[in-house]
């Protein structure tokens, strides 16, 4: 497996440990600034991450923004762990934005990694 494959198998493994219970979705602060999207929320971005990875979605400007205008503030991290999961989420979202930027940079923006 090479280390691209590697990267992808260790983030969809911490992305599984999710339990969609959501309790992070409204503590997140941009999810409050655009009043409502789950794509803007830490859930939302773990669910985009797996998706851009196993080719189920196709980058495009709104995800890269959805990514990108993640605070790494962790207010997710606390409420995740204080709810019993304690999911790296900072991590995954910075591993997933370097691994679907890789793809990008190298012009196989929809192509599965
Ligand atoms: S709080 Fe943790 S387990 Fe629950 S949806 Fe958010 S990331 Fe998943
Ligand atoms: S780290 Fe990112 S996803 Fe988590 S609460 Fe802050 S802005 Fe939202």
């Amino acid at each position: 497996m090479n280390k691209k494959n590697a990267a992808k198998e260790t983030l969809l493994k911490e992305i599984a440990k999710c339990r969609s219970c959501r309790f992070c979705v409204d503590v997140c602060p941009t999810y409050q600034a655009s009043e409502g999207v789950e794509s803007m929320s830490a859930y939302g971005r773990l669910q985009l991450i797996k998706y851009l990875l196993t080719g189920i979605l196709e980058f495009d400007d709104s995800l890269t923004y959805c990514l990108y205008s993640c605070l790494q503030c962790r207010r997710c991290e606390v409420v995740c762990k204080s709810k019993g999961q304690d999911i790296d989420i900072c991590k995954i979202i910075q591993m997933g934005r370097s691994l679907l930027s890789q793809n990008l940079v190298q012009g196989n923006s929809n192509e599965k990694i």
